[in-house]
Order: structure tokens, then sequence, then C-alpha cells
């Protein structure tokens, strides 16, 4: 018996159709801020997600499905989107002197322990802004991502979260007094946060555990480290917010997984998910071209995990599931099948928002009208000896009951286009 790989999803149709109506609005939005689609590889070098993710993080200490390839390099399902973006537009050479902007969609690998809203295979769609470095471009990110709960009616769901984790030495400064702070009360802290102490100690703010919460609360302030300008940064990103009308609540525990953050981070967070929930992710990686073996070359962006947000749609809103099937076309001699083939294209062609299902594999006209009723079709068409002669069908309107009615293809084109018969 074959069965589904650990942290594998099947998506459904029915499902796969509300993925489709939310991948399609939130596209829309994106497209509406001009950013354009770049579609990238599944597979890269596993020294790019090294480099730029970070050696020391969960992500590529533990979590990475990698292997090697026939000449023997090291590769890996990409657990993330940002570093190949980076690299493709570095590659291809369209960060030369340019402002870019960007957006991708598509699976994500991470080995993770599977649960509600977490996944081995997971999708994100992520935006990215190569170029200006002000705050102006993280308020214009954080206001994309407004405008997808926006369009997606979940609003009222979910909060932004906004922290600076400052510039690079100012960072180092801070994570270097929080180790020594820390080293003292090693045997205190959760063993995650003991194996972080040395290698990536800025993790350990974000430490479930609430003993190492607790020693955290007289550790030493980012606020005393920061640099004048990353300050000042903040300052006018949040000012920006605050014109925007977009509500955010500054948060000075959050770090993020990744290490290729510096200044502004953010998550948009939802109560309604549990453990899971933050359904979006970002901020500003300035640092990350030059990392991968580029220029210099600010840049921000954020990621929003499809998974939870089709969660968070369904945990909010009512389902309206949408039949599959608009009009289910009857073939009442087998003799005619390839006629009425034909037509139905035509039909299609004049009404491409319907979609036409031709019954297949004959039977009698009272189980192919069952067949149309289980699959929720709106209309019936029948094609009898007698219409097709004529070339004409039968239409008939599943729900209001009315008499069929026998027309042209373009008539019944006419009475489709209406939405009602
Ligand atoms: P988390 O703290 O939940 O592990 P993360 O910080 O690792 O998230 P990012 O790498 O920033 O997440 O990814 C951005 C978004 O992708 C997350 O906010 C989340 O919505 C989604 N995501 C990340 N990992 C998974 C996963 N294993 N399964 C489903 N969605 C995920
Ligand atoms: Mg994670």
């Amino acid at each position: 018996m074959a069965n589904l790989v650990r942290g594998m999803r099947d998506v459904l149709p029915e499902e796969a159709r509300q993925w489709r109506a939310v991948e399609e609005r939130i596209v829309e939005v994106l497209d509406g801020f001009a950013y354009e689609e770049l579609r990238l590889p599944l597979l890269e070098m596993t020294e790019l997600f090294a480099r730029s993710v970070g050696a020391a993080t969960d992500i590529v200490e533990k979590e990475m499905y990698s292997l090697t390839d026939r000449d023997g390099s090291s590769i890996s399902l990409r657990p993330e989107g940002t570093a190949s973006c980076a690299r493709a537009m570095l590659e291809s050479g369209l960060l030369r002197n340019q402002a870019q902007r960007v957006f991708y969609r598509g699976p994500m690998f991470r080995h993770e322990r599977p649960q509600m809203g977490r996944f081995r295979q997971f999708h994100q769609i992520g935006a990215e802004a190569f170029g200006p470095p002000g705050p102006d471009v993280d308020a214009e990110l954080i206001q994309i991502g407004a405008e997808i709960w926006r369009a997606l009616d979940l609003t009222g769901d979910i909060q932004l979260e906004l922290n600076t984790l400052g510039a690079p030495a100012a960072r180092a400064a801070w994570r270097d007094a929080l180790a020594a702070y820390l080293r003292p009360h090693r045997a205190a802290l959760d063993a995650d946060s003991a194996r972080r102490l040395d290698r990536n100690p800025l993790r350990i703010l974000d430490s479930k555990s609430s003993d190492t919460q607790a020693l955290l609360a007289d550790a030493p302030r980012f606020d005393d480290y920061i640099d004048d300008e990353s300050a000042a940064h903040f300052e006018a990103l949040k000012g920006l917010l605050d014109e925007l009308g977009i509500a955010y609540v500054v948060n000075p525990r959050m770090v993020r997984g990744l290490d290729y953050y510096g200044r502004t981070v953010f998550e948009w967070i939802t109560e309604r998910l549990g453990a899971q929930g933050t359904v979006c992710a970002g901020g500003r990686y300035d640092g990350l071209v030059e990392i991968i073996g580029g220029k210099p070359t600010a840049a921000a962006g954020f990621a929003l995990g499809l998974e939870r947000v089709l969660l968070l749609r369904q945990a909010v809103q009512e389902a309206d599931p949408e039949p599959p099937v608009d009009v289910y076309c009857c073939v009442l001699e087998p003799q005619w099948q390839g006629a009425v083939l034909a037509t139905v294209q035509r039909l299609r062609d004049g009404l491409p928002g319907l979609r036409f299902r031709v019954h297949v594999g004959g039977g009698r006209l009272k189980s192919q009208l069952k067949r149309a009723d289980q699959c929720g079709a709106r209309w019936a068409l029948l094609f009898g000896e007698d219409e097709l002669r004529d070339n004409r069908m039968a239409l008939k309107d599943l729900r209001s009951g009315a008499p069929q009615e026998a027309l042209t293809a373009e008539a019944v084109i006419e009475r489709l286009l209406g939405g009602t018969a």
C-alpha cells in the first residue's frame, strides 16, 4: 500500500478551489502594487541557505531536505523563498542599479514536527523589494499585507507586531550582552535555549518556556544598544503606519528565525490558530545580497503561509461550497456523442465563466439527471434525437423546475449569459 509521506498533504478538489480563490485574490493585490512575479526552482545549492538563512538556524541545522546530486554537490529543497529570490535577481543582473519589486509563490520544505498549521511541505506567497533602504518600503510592504487581509475578509482576525533589530553592529553588541547575562543561568534554561546560548542567543528571546521567559525579564534590552539611524528608521516607519491607519503592537521579543534580518521585522498574527498563529512574517534584510556575493543592496520583504491563511479563513467564515459543475449535458443517443462534444465546445467558447460536464458512459435519462443533481449543476442540457436533428437542445433549469425549452446553441448562450434561465 502506498501512503502519503509524513508532513505532506493532498489538497482535494473542494479545498483546491478555495486555495485558488485565495491565491488569486492575493496575487491581485500584489499586481495592484506593481509587484512582478518570479518563478523559482525548488532545488538550490545547500550552500545558498547555509550562507543566507544562517548555518546556526533551526532551518539549516535540522530542517532541510538535502541530497547529494550526481556530481557530488549538496543540493536542497528550498525551505524558504527569499534566498532563492535574491540569488535569481543577482544572477540575472536584475539588481544592477535598479529598484525591483517581485513576488513568488509555491511549495517550501522543512523537516519539522507536523501539527495543525505546520507541515513539511507548505506553501508561501512572498514579496520582496530590492533597492531603496528607507522605511517607506517597509511601510508599503506592511500595507500590502493589510490589503491582502482586507481582500480576504480577515482584517479583524489578524494583528500586526513589529520590532527593530537595528544595524548589525548594534545587534551583535546586544547579542553578546544577552549571552553574557544568560550564561551564569545556563542550568535554568530550557534545553533548546541552552543549546542556542552559544550558537544563536537571540533566538532564546522567543522561547516558549516560562522559566526562560522569567529569566529574560531582567535581560539587557535592545533599547540600550540600538544605533541612532535604526531608531530613526523605526520611528519613521511607525509614523507612516499611523498615517495609513494600520494598527500595530511593538514586540521587543520578536527576533525572527532567520539570520538575514536587520532593522525592521514584523509578523501578522492570529489568535485563532493556536501555537501556529503567525500567518505572515517579514522584515528588512539589507545584508543578504552581499552575503550571497552581490553588491550591498537594501532589501525587504515578507512571506505568508497559505495553509495558515486557509485554516484561518475556514475558522472564521462559513464555507460556501461552490458546486464543481454549472451545466450537465445529458447524451441520450450514443451515436450523437461526437456532435454533442462539438456543440458543447461552442457553448464553452460563448460562456467562458461556466463549467460544462458532458455525460460519459451512456445510461438512461433518469440516471443522467440524477448525476447532474448530485454534482450540484444548476442547469441540464438534454441532447436527444429530435433536438439534435433540429440543431437544438433542451435546457432545463434544475432549481426552478420550470418546463424545459428546446433552444439553439445561440439561444442557450444568450439565456445563460444573463445568469438566469
Ligand atoms: P514559525 O515560527 O511558525 O515556525 P517561521 O518563523 O519559521 O514560522 P518563516 O520562515 O518566516 O516562518 O515563514 C513565513 C510564514 O510561512 C510563516 O509565518 C508561516 O505562516 C509559514 N510557515 C513557516 N513554516 C511553516 C510550516 N512548517 N508549515 C506551514 N506554514 C509554515
Ligand atoms: Mg519555523
